[in-house]
């Protein structure tokens, strides 16, 4: 490596980067794709690489930077979700969180951030403020971490959800090429459509984010509220961007054949719940590819919502369901670990 030269983030690099670096190298870039397929396919280490050698596993590793992420914690709950706290090399820590589908397959929700900058007032996570984001080789290495542990328990992790810690969108350039990890097929190979990136809401990223993956990554948006006073009690980013432009972005977004956009919705009685509201997000909903997911508001400390009751819950359906709207009720998974959206501040940072 010449002095001039920046490692490269080795689990983090797309293809393409990861062909100009092993050219630059010595390697040769024809080897791109047999190093991504070991590195994420086989999980083996670079000297273990058929065909590679010793002296090109050497340049390799003596001009990449590999991201150290320990698991701190494992914490499995009755319900079959597990809760992965994970050390970063720094000391930081971030979470994802295994979560059983059917009966051989899994969903990893990761992290994008350390903690994050947007707010949110109904999220634990952001009580801890923006601390940094992940390097797209710490984003997919999660998926490494985490790969093992749902294969012990028989299952094969085949779809991804951005909805962590942090704004994916926020930290655009390491969610991008994560993703372009993992789905290369001689990455991780995930299909396009297995990849859920959720956001609060920027505009202008959802579009660079349609733009760079042709709509084949799914939208979830954290709507909330599609009432601009409401939302910015709970998203106070969102008055940066009202109701009508956010709408206009996902009208934009490109969407591949069936594919629906996910509107989520934190049920917070007297809140988020009352007809205006409801109202308002069918309104929101009119003439969308959308599927509203409802989701009851988790209680953590210090915050000064309160939870719903069951029948409020329902209550928040039914009133959907006769607007015309399409809703879908998230259960919060594994709360007794406090791996339920909205709670993954770190309650064992440090
Ligand atoms: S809800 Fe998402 S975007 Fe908002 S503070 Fe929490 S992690 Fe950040």
């Amino acid at each position: 490596m010449t002095a001039a030269m920046e490692p490269l983030d080795l689990y983090g690099a797309t293809r393409a980067q990861l062909a100009e670096h092993l050219d630059r190298v010595g390697v040769g870039a024809h080897h791109a794709a047999r190093v991504a397929r070991g590195l994420h396919r086989q999980g083996i280490a670079l000297e273990a690489i058929r065909d590679l050698g010793p002296r090109h596993a050497r340049a390799i590793r003596d001009s990449t930077t590999s991201p150290e992420l320990r698991l701190a914690q494992v914490l499995p709950t009755e319900d079959g979700t597990t809760k992965l706290v994970i050390a970063l090399a720094d000391g930081a820590r971030v979470e994802a969180v295994i979560i059983p589908g059917g009966t051989k397959r899994a969903t990893l929700c990761l992290s994008s951030q350390v903690g994050c900058a947007m707010g949110c007032t109904f999220c634990a996570t952001a009580t801890m403020g923006l601390v940094r984001g992940l390097s797209p080789g710490e984003i997919v290495r999660q998926l490494h971490l985490a790969r093992p542990i749902a294969a012990a328990a028989g299952r094969r992790i085949t779809r991804v959800v951005f909805m962590g810690m942090g704004e994916p969108l926020h930290h655009y350039a390491a969610t991008r090429d994560a993703i372009a990890v993992l789905t290369d097929m001689n990455g991780v190979a995930l299909a396009r459509d297995s990849v859920t990136v959720s956001t609060v809401g920027l505009p202008a990223r959802i579009d660079q984010l349609g733009r760079d993956f042709g709509g084949q990554v799914q939208l979830a948006l954290s709507l909330h509220s599609a009432r601009q006073p409401t939302r910015e009690r709970l998203i106070p980013t969102a008055a940066r961007h009202d109701v009508a432009s956010l709408r206009a972005a996902l009208d934009r977004y490109p969407r591949r054949g069936r594919a629906f956009i996910m509107l989520e919705v934190v049920v917070i009685p007297g809140l988020t719940d009352t007809p205006d509201e409801l109202a308002a997000i069918a309104a929101f909903a009119s003439g969308l590819p959308a599927i509203v997911n409802l989701i009851p508001w988790n209680p953590f400390g210090g915050a000064s919502f309160r939870a719903p009751t069951s029948g409020e819950f329902v209550e928040a359906r039914r009133r959907l369901d006769a607007l015309g709207v399409r809703v879908r009720l998230r259960l919060p998974r594994g709360r007794e670990v406090a791996a339920a959206c909205g709670q993954l501040a770190l309650a064992t940072a440090g």
